[in-house]
């Protein structure tokens, strides 16, 4: 018997269906005596029914351990993220020899934080110099220090102009730049990715690295944006 990719997903919609069920029952049942400020849309949307479909499957079939599943999970939504990056940006801004190691060996640097797992290089952004990343083939990403990337990431549209025309892009983002400031677009791959350290903004003086790393952006590590002064300072 021979059984294809459409068999497998109507089966595991088919078990994923009990919950469904569940949610039209509620949905039929509701008492509608009250105001309505929330969304009586209850059923899942079709890529988070075809994701419980594949993972009930996935169970069955015994390829994946539910616990397993949990702490990849968990270790996306808890442990890593773009706050893991500005710590390494906020100890680079206040540490000239960290940032020294981090630039010469960004890997090192980012265990000495105890982050690691991505083949990491990070680019510096000056004066004259402003550094963006992208990942031309598909969504290539520094997981360990910035968590997941946003969707606009992943766009083809983000994809393909980062490169033609990335003074463009930029400033779509918000973010103009003086003629004078060379732009390095830095193509990401399954290897080899990529990591801002943005330039520290003015009337940050005396600022603890935990202030420090409250300014820094998932975007400006991305190099689509600049970490702005704290709120009320002269820049
Ligand atoms: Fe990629």
């Amino acid at each position: 018997m021979t059984t294809t990719r459409r068999d497998l997903l109507s089966a595991g919609l088919a078990a994923a269906g009990a919950a469904v069920t569940a949610n039209v029952v509620h949905a039929q049942d509701h008492d509608h005596d009250h105001d309505h400020d929330h969304d009586h849309q209850d059923l899942p949307s079709d890529p988070a029914l075809r994701v419980k479909a594949l993972e009930s499957l996935m169970v069955a079939k015994g390829l994946v351990d539910r616990a397993a599943l949990d702490a990849l999970i968990d270790n996306y939504e808890h442990k890593t993220g773009p706050r893991n990056g500005a710590r390494v940006v906020a100890r680079a801004w206040l540490d000239a020899e960290y940032k020294k190691r981090l630039l010469e060996d960004a890997n090192a640097a980012i265990a000495e934080l105890g982050y690691g797992g991505t083949n990491l290089t990070v680019v510096e952004n000056t004066a004259k110099i402003h550094n963006l990343v992208v990942c031309t083939l598909c969504s290539c990403y520094p997981w360990a220090v910035l968590g997941l990337p946003p969707l606009w990431y992943k766009s083809a549209a983000y994809r393909s102009r980062s490169v033609i025309d990335p003074r463009g892009v930029l400033r779509e983002f918000g973010l103009g730049l003086a003629d004078d400031v060379e732009v390095q677009v830095w193509d990401s791959t399954a290897r080899l990715r990529y990591l801002v350290l943005p330039q520290r903004p003015a009337g940050t003086a005396g600022m603890s690295e935990a202030q420090l790393a409250g300014l820094v952006t998932r975007d400006a590590m991305v190099g689509v944006a600049k970490v702005l002064p704290p709120q009320g300072a002269h820049s």
